[in-house]
């Protein structure tokens, strides 16, 4: 069974419970008891799940008043497990606080709070319940993303639930959006150099259930199993 890397993080649940659904293992791990580098040679696919903002001042910005970080050392612990994971084309799915830090990681920047920085902005913070739709998205066509949800839906366009206040701005190297909301803000993006490197703002695996995400998490496990 695919090994599936989950850096420890507050809510694991459904992220556990999706990748179990497409014959996954999930297995976490903490910066705080293992190393990066062990984790990864023994990893199949990595998932960075979602969270508190990456520190601003990791792409050379000082910290917006709404700055609200994450556990200590998680950045740090996560942006060296992506590094080793694209050295060694680990596929890899980064999922809201997890897309933001792929950018980052690639020297990318982020937007640090939309509701002040993107006038007109859609509204991307609605919590209860954490499926409920919030917005649509329109995907880039034959983009790995596209190509996944055609499985599932014979739309370019996708509603998605929206738990973030910040998302990625200036795209880092080797990136390309794939997703954006109707207002512009960037919820997919994805190196198309490597085996399988997809974020996506929204929440997936939120929909464990009812599957509207699986194609998702399957080409992720399908690509981890090889
Ligand atoms: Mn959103």
């Amino acid at each position: 069974m695919p090994q599936i890397i989950i850096p420890a993080c507050s809510k694991l649940h459904d992220y556990e419970e999706a990748v179990r659904r497409v014959g996954g293992e999930p297995v976490v791990v903490s910066g705080d008891t293992d190393s990066a580098a062990e984790v990864i040679a023994r990893a199949d696919g990595l998932l960075l799940a979602g969270g508190g903002d990456v520190d601003p001042t990791l792409y050379g910005e000082a910290r917006h008043q709404t700055y609200d970080p994450a556990e200590p050392g998680r950045d740090t612990f996560e942006m060296d497990l992506l590094r080793l994971a694209r050295d060694a084309n680990l596929p890899v799915l980064a999922i809201c606080r997890g897309i933001q830090l792929l950018n980052v990681a690639r020297g990318g920047t982020l937007v640090q709070d939309i509701p002040d920085q993107i006038p007109n902005a859609l509204p991307h913070t609605v919590r209860e319940p954490s499926f409920a739709i919030a917005h649509e998205v329109w995907m880039a066509k034959d983009s790995l993303l596209e190509r996944l949800m055609r499985e599932q839906i014979e739309s370019d366009t996708c509603d998605v639930n929206s738990r973030h206040h910040q998302a990625v701005k200036d795209l880092g190297a080797g990136l390309v959006v794939t997703a954006t909301a109707p207002d512009g803000v960037i919820e997919a993006i994805e190196d198309p150099s490597q085996r399988f490197c997809l974020g996506v703002q929204w929440h997936p695996e939120n929909f464990y259930r009812t599957g509207e995400f699986r194609p998702l998490f399957e080409g992720f496990v399908d690509a981890a199993r090889r």
